[in-house]
């Protein structure tokens, strides 16, 4: 049975991932403004609110996690999963100004939990979010197929021990917020930010990451899926050119590298 992964949203416009395995399906942030924008995202993948069987919340950036994303899990029942220490922010700053509110579900670092048929560790990433930010291994449930997807998408720095969590994937899914020299000449306030340790992954940080990681995984990943990119001191182009260029630097040529998309899907990812 494979295992689907379509990048719907990616980016500080909003954010949302649908996995989907043995008959579950598995968001991963609902981060778009409107409850009319979610929906379509959803309908794009061929899905609707019905079929989701939960969501599951990296951190509480608005553009993983909102009001319209509490509204519409309210009113289909599905379950929000969240780190238990982002649990008080998320009462008090979106489920207190809903009018509604469905179950919410809390996990713990390095807590395996699954929903369904889809297995999920969380790990923690520096983030400069409120709480605790969360990059997740997703596997089918044990005595299923031997697939591994690993993914964070907002993240400051490689931590120590960080390129662990993702070795032997068969897709990753990571950060490539900026190229370097766009930021530099950028006059955008917040620039500071976003290339400081706990804001955002650089194209080049993302390269130079993902050779750590292949460097010690026994297996290849089928494909590289570059996330977040920014609108202002990022392309396509030029992230998909400079991961590309430092893998081939390393030898790594020949893994397939995408770039998800701010507005419309990528495509479905089948392992
Ligand atoms: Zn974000
Ligand atoms: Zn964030």
């Amino acid at each position: 049975m494979d295992f689907h992964v379509t990048p719907l949203r990616s980016g500080s416009s909003g954010n949302l991932t649908l996995l989907e395995h043995a008959g579950t399906t598995l968001l991963v942030d609902a981060g778009l403004p409107s409850q009319r924008g979610l929906a379509d995202a959803l309908s794009e993948a061929g899905c609707g609110w019905d079929d989701v069987d939960a969501v599951l919340v990296s951190h509480l950036h608005s553009d993983h996690v909102n009001g319209s994303a509490v509204a519409c899990c309210a009113r289909h029942e599905v379950p929000i999963h969240l780190h238990r220490r982002n649990l008080d922010a998320f009462a008090r700053k979106i489920l207190s100004r809903s009018p509604a509110s469905g179950p919410v579900r809390t996990f713990g670092d390095g807590e395996a939990f699954s929903v369904g048929g889809i297995a999920i560790l969380p790990f923690r990433v520096p983030h400069d979010a409120r709480g605790v930010t969360c990059g997740f291994t997703f596997t089918p449930v044990p005595g299923g197929r031997d697939v591994r997807v690993s993914m964070a998408t907002d993240l400051g720095q490689n931590e120590n021990g960080l390129f662990e969590r993702f070795l032997d994937s068969d897709l990753i899914l990571i950060e490539a917020n900026y190229d370097e020299e766009m930021l530099h000449r950028s006059r955008r306030h917040d620039r500071g930010r976003v290339g400081s340790d706990t804001g955002h992954f650089s194209n080049a940080q993302a390269g130079k990451f993902l050779v750590r990681v292949l460097q010690e995984s026994r297996k290849h990943p089928r494909a590289i899926i570059l996330c977040h990119l920014s609108g202002d001191h990022n392309t396509p182009e030029l992230a998909r050119a400079t991961v590309r260029e430092i893998l081939a630097d390393h030898r790594f040529d020949g893994i397939p590298v995408h770039a998800a998309r701010r507005d419309a899907p990528l495509r479905k990812f089948s392992l």
